[in-house]
């Protein structure tokens, strides 16, 4: 409409111009106002204004057009963009699971962010540092909508998709200009557009998640490659928001390093009480502290929808008589009972009601999804591509995705399955096969055992597409699917962990001396497949019948402690070996890796607490004789790490002692404390011990004992 205005008018104006330049028919002027006799100015200088008049006249109004039409369309530009923020903040940021709900908790924190940035001579680069599942792009999708509503243009970027290179205006302008798509007429006029919202109005702020991932085919040079980007940006004075993992980089980097604290006991359980079932709160609030759900928004959304569905109940045991199994006390218990209850919901179809399937189906597609995470898990990677799981001759074109597989196609899976025996892979797609078999067979008691059309209508593409519906993972070229969130891809994994981690598994179970195969990725296992075996301890620990000095022979818990002190061992080994040449290559290659061995000794203490006869005490032991080797670059996150290790055996200690399963670890502990240098870890070996009261007072060795010992610390 604007557009046929100004042409209209330009088309005016030449004509004008014509009429004026060539003075063509005296009577043709009729329309013009006599000028001369009002204000006196002489023919002559009348025509020379309206030529001066008419020849600037048509650029001038061009131009007015011309602006004019651009800021309509920046407005509608601005408009847009900002709605879908504001509305849809989830789908912006690319990074978010879906599970992720509402956000709750981090309002102070964004504002305090946001008054910042708004400050063009004290800004300055923001990174939140946080552990896996804190909630870091929760806090993003809440800024993205926050910095909506207060007129600002929030771009969230996704630095996994960075491999080669790292420029977060570029970034964030390919970012921008793929939103706004239905408006992009030409490069040019998404330049001006960009070129307008970034540095006349300065509305442009960028988000960028997972500073961890960025880069990772940079090796040796990436730590300097990061410490520029953020530089740059900040010399640009470009607004921007980084999230990042804990990792060694940061250190160096110049910027506002804010640490992602977790949420508030109060506004966790106001957030998963929303909707009140009847729950006796006090129960409820002592869960939500209990599994740590503060810590994670995806324990905290996971309890919320349970309440919502009322299936809450059986998970908060009331053990208020303190009569019952201690270990229903224990952290990581509850933590499976919440993802164990809330896969079992969406399996009932309690959860995603609204997907088209059957139990059966729901239950197929849980088995692929825990098989492809249990895949994932071995690699340390969230992707997992299709023919890693079931080979190239199962596939199906996008045509005949809802089709039944073609008949004899699973026959072909085990044709080369004599020589892939030894394929952890393999492993999980032969127990794939059985396990979607048995659910066919258990719903349709007229199908034959041996029948070969598996499930149909279930392969693995329809199952990703349901997968991808209920929001467990999304799909990516095609070709892979990626797990949206840490903890599910664990919890699925874990049902699949004895066929992945078979050959490891075996070797520390029924042969405590075998050490875990030299698999580059198993050496320094991820956060993930550790959290996956404590989830599998904790569920298949009915299967322990071990008594305290008498280990049962296969027992899945021993096995699951076995491995993992046995790659806390390794991985701590390899470092001091590689350590003895002290070059400066070897040095950066194992920073972090200590905290890694911390961090397995934890896990292995948290799978010993689902065993009968815990051996929280050779754990101990072996934590004690190797604390003075545990060393980092960086000093502090080191101590941190200690701490909480710390406090890890302290729970132990006292757990054990409820249990009435031996004697706790205070002695290991006061070993500890006898030997590290620094007194904030000393005092926190005091506190726990203190904690411990007779029981430790009977541990620690009276004055003539720490004579005798005193020679054991290294
Ligand atoms: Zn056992």
């Amino acid at each position: 409409m604007l557009l046929f205005v100004t042409i209209a008018l330009i088309l005016a104006w030449i004509t004008l111009a014509f009429l004026v330049v060539f003075d063509v028919r005296e009577d043709m002027w009729w329309w013009v106002p006599d000028v001369q006799d009002e204000h006196g100015v002489d023919k002559d200088r009348r025509e020379g204004f309206n030529v001066l008049v008419s020849a600037l006249g048509p650029t001038l109004l061009v131009t007015l057009a011309g602006l004019a039409v651009y800021f309509r369309r920046l407005g509608q530009v601005r408009r847009f963009y900002q709605r879908k923020a504001k509305r849809n903040p989830e789908r912006l940021v690319q990074t978010t699971g879906s599970i992720i709900g509402e956000v709750v908790g981090r309002d102070s924190l964004c504002d305090a962010i946001i008054e910042n940035l708004r400050d063009t001579t004290e800004r300055r680069v923001h990174i939140v540092v946080g552990g896996v599942g804190a909630g870091k792009t929760a806090l993003l999708v809440r800024m993205t909508q926050r910095l909506a509503h207060k007129g600002a243009i929030p771009i969230p970027i996704r630095l996994r998709d960075y491999q080669k290179d790292l420029d977060f205006c570029k970034m964030a302008r390919r970012r921008f200009e793929e939103e706004i798509t239905p408006f992009v007429y030409s490069q040019a006029s998404v330049d001006r557009i960009w070129r307008h919202l970034r540095y006349t109005e300065n509305r442009i702020v960028v988000l960028a998640d997972g500073l961890e991932e960025a880069l990772k085919e940079k090796n040796g040079e990436r730590d300097s490659y990061l410490r520029n980007a953020i530089r740059q940006a900040q010399e640009e004075g470009l607004p921007l928001v980084v999230t990042s993992r804990p990792h060694d980089p940061l250190k160096a980097i110049e910027a506002a390093i804010i640490t992602l604290e977790p949420l508030s006991q109060e506004a966790a359980f106001e957030y998963v009480s929303a909707v009140d079932k009847g729950l006796d709160s006090r129960r409820l609030n002592r869960a939500v502290a209990a599994a740590g759900v503060a810590e994670s928004p995806l324990y905290l959304q996971i309890t919320k929808e349970l309440n919502e569905l009322d299936m809450l109940g059986h998970i908060l045991l009331d053990d208020e008589d303190g009569a019952g199994d201690p270990r229903d006390r224990v952290d990581w218990q509850i933590r499976f009972d919440l993802a164990e209850t809330w896969i079992e919901a969406l399996v009932s179809g309690r959860l995603h009601p609204e997907l088209p399937i059957g139990e059966e189906e729901r239950k197929a597609t849980v088995e692929y999804l825990s098989a492809l995470a249990a895949v994932g898990l071995r690699k340390d990677r969230a992707e997992v591509r299709f023919d890693e799981l079931v080979p190239a001759v199962n596939y199906h074109t996008e045509d005949d995705v809802q089709g039944p597989p073609p008949p004899g196609s699973h026959g072909a899976l085990s044709r080369n399955a004599e020589a892939e025996d030894q394929n952890p892979n393999v492993m999980v797609r032969r127990e794939l096969d059985r396990r979607l078999k048995r659910i066919l067979s258990g719903n349709r008691p007229e199908t034959p055992d041996n029948s070969t059309e598996l499930c149909p209508g279930i392969d693995i593409r329809v199952a990703t597409t349901w997968g991808m519906r209920m929001g467990v993972i999304e799909e990516q070229d095609g070709e892979q699917v990626r797990f949206r969130h840490s903890i599910i891809q664990a919890f699925l994994g874990s049902r699949y962990i004895e066929e992945i981690l078979a050959g490891e598994l075996r070797s520390s179970g029924a042969l405590p001396d075998c050490r875990p195969r030299a698999d580059q990725k198993l050496m320094e296992p991820g956060r993930e497949i550790t959290m996956a075996l404590i989830f599998y301890a904790c569920k298949e620990s009915f299967r322990c019948s071990c008594k305290v000095g008498k280990q049962q022979e296969s027992c899945p818990v021993a096995a699951a402690r076995q491995l993992l002190i046995d790659m806390a061992e390794a991985l701590l080994q390899n470092t001091l070996e590689s350590r003895g040449g002290r070059e400066f290559a070897v040095l950066t290659e194992n920073r972090g890796r200590h905290l890694k061995v911390i961090d397995l000794y934890a896990s292995a203490l948290d799978v010993d607490c689902f065993d009968n006869a815990p051996h929280h005490k050779d754990i101990a032991a072996a934590i004690s004789g190797e604390w003075g080797e545990l060393w980092d670059y960086d000093q502090q996150t080191l101590v941190t790490a200690k701490k909480s290790l710390i406090r890890r055996m302290g729970a132990a200690a006292r757990l054990v002692g409820a249990m009435n399963a031996g004697r706790p670890c205070y002695r290991e502990m006061f070993l500890i404390g006898r030997q590290d240098p620094t007194y904030s870890v000393r005092f926190a070996v005091g506190q726990e011990i203190g904690d411990g009261g007779d029981a430790a007072y009977r541990e620690i060795p009276a004055e003539g004992g720490v004579a005798g010992v005193a020679g054991e610390p290294r």
